[in-house]
């Protein structure tokens, strides 16, 4: 493999995104991922608006993701009550450019996949290969130590290496290597798809509950022609931290009854959910897990991305769009500043702390936080909303994390391409 190259450890939704924009900026890469065979696993996934729109920049508009998905018209939180607590339309239903689109992870990753190997050939993507470490060589040059699916180690040298190896990142592990262990803040997630006719707008993603036992649910799929589609639900409960969490894997397959009783009083006379919910084939449970913010993503020619650089609570139901994001930022940074370390350095400095903090109000319940202050205020009982926490409050509580997430609609909706249309590296790369 010619050293010219630059190599991405990890083909989930951060390193596939990474090889299109490079490869849409002349710039070429291969991809090393672990799984010997991609398949579409998980369940729904939220991309946001800024997302979407450089999806749309990269060639995969709504003909693609209608195909996957269907475009999120509402977020609304609901209390254990039953009444409302905030909604708010969605993508450009609430006047962005672009739609916010729900969908199948899975059935999405598959697309950016099938994308890659049409746009950049079969060998861009190296399945059952394995990158277990790195090293910066004196000429610039970087090594990925690489183990293929029959044990072997092979080495592969390039330019630069991204790490886009999810949340377990072996390179994350090599370059920060007293990083604290996986932190989990007591919450287990039971998630499964289920046929149902959906509810509200169509297409409305509802949080409902209290903060330490809520159910989240929206549909992935536009409805076939009997009004049913694919409706993901995700229930939560929050324990102890003295609960033996290790022990739920990362997407365990479990039986409904481990855990539906949990949530056999959450009926109203607008949702049934255990019905829903029984109506899932297979529930998959995993913690809810993220790590503390490191102080750099970078190691000389190597560099972390997507949730190797910072996983993140799916509360805010950004952790696809922001490895999507940071791929594309890189491709920006990377027509001023080359396939150099320079352009990592740029990365780091302009979003390291930043999207740590992202991480850090995820944590802290994200939007999910006016569940905490409805139950500080009034304990979860309230005729009216408004009586609780006034409208003006509730829409500034959003609006400062949408800011701080980077889709605020105002500021997304006037920014230029990150990446201007036909832009290449003037230098492209044998
Ligand atoms: C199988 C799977 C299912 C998921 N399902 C959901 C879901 O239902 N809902 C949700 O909110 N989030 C889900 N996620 C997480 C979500 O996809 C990510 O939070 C988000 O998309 C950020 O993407 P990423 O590319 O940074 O990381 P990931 O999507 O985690 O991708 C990392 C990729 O790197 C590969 N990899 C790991 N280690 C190595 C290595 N050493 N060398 C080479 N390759 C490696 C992995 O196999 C994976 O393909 C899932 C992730 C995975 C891997």
């Amino acid at each position: 493999m010619s050293q010219d190259k630059v190599l991405i450890a990890g083909g989930g939704i951060g390193g596939l995104t990474l090889a299109l924009t490079l490869h849409q900026i002349g710039v070429p890469c291969t991809v090393f991922e672990s799984a010997g065979e991609l398949r579409p696993l998980g369940v729904g996934i939220n991309l946001q608006p800024n997302a979407v729109r450089e999806l749309a920049d990269l060639g995969i508009g709504a003909d693609a993701l209608d195909r996957v998905g269907i475009p999120a018209r509402e977020w609304a939180l609901v209390g254990l009550n039953g009444k409302d607590i905030y909604t708010e339309e969605r993508g450009t239903f609430a006047g962005y450019k672009w739609d916010q689109y729900a969908v199948h992870r899975g059935r999405f990753h598959m697309l950016l996949y099938r994308t890659v190997i049409e746009r950049l050939g079969e060998d861009a993507v190296k399945l059952g290969h394995k990158v277990t470490g790195y090293r910066n060589n004196s000429d610039g040059t970087v090594t990925a130590t690489v183990e293929l699916g029959d044990g072997t180690i092979e080495a592969f040298d390039g330019r630069l290496l991204f790490g886009a190896d999810g949340i377990r990142s072996a390179l994350r592990a090599q370059m920060h290597p007293d990083q604290p262990p996986i932190h989990w803040g007591g919450t287990i997630m039971w998630r499964g798809t289920a046929r149902a006719r959906p509810i509200r707008t169509g297409s409305s993603f509802i949080g409902l509950g209290t903060s330490r036992h809520r159910v989240v649910f929206y549909p992935i799929s536009h409805p076939d022609a009997d009004g049913l589609a694919d409706i993901n639900w995700i229930a939560e409960q929050t324990f102890d931290t003295d609960h033996d969490w290790a022990k739920s894997g990362w997407f365990r397959s479990v039986p409904l009854s481990e855990f539906a009783h949990e949530f056999h009083g959450f009926v109203y006379d607008w949702l049934d959910l255990p019905a829903l919910i029984s109506q899932s084939e297979v529930a998959f449970e995993n913690p809810m897990i993220d790590r503390d913010p490191i102080p750099t993503w970078i190691d000389g020619a190597v560099a972390l991305i997507g949730d190797a650089a910072h996983p993140m609570y799916p509360t805010g139901s950004n952790g696809a769009s922001q490895a999507i994001i940071d791929a594309r930022n890189i491709g920006r940074i990377m027509l001023d500043h080359d396939v150099t370390p320079a352009t990592l350095e740029a990365f780091d400095d302009q979003y390291c702390a930043a999207i740590g903090q992202v991480a850090m109000r995820n944590r802290g319940s994200g939007p999910f936080g006016l569940l905490e202050m409805v139950e500080a205020r009034c304990g979860g009982q309230f005729e009216h909303i408004d009586d609780v926490i006034p409208a003006e409050e509730r829409a500034a509580f959003m609006l400062a994390y949408q800011q701080a997430a980077g889709f605020a609609k105002d500021r997304l909706n006037r920014a230029p391409r990150t990446i201007p249309e036909g832009a290449t590296l003037a230098k492209a790369l044998a």
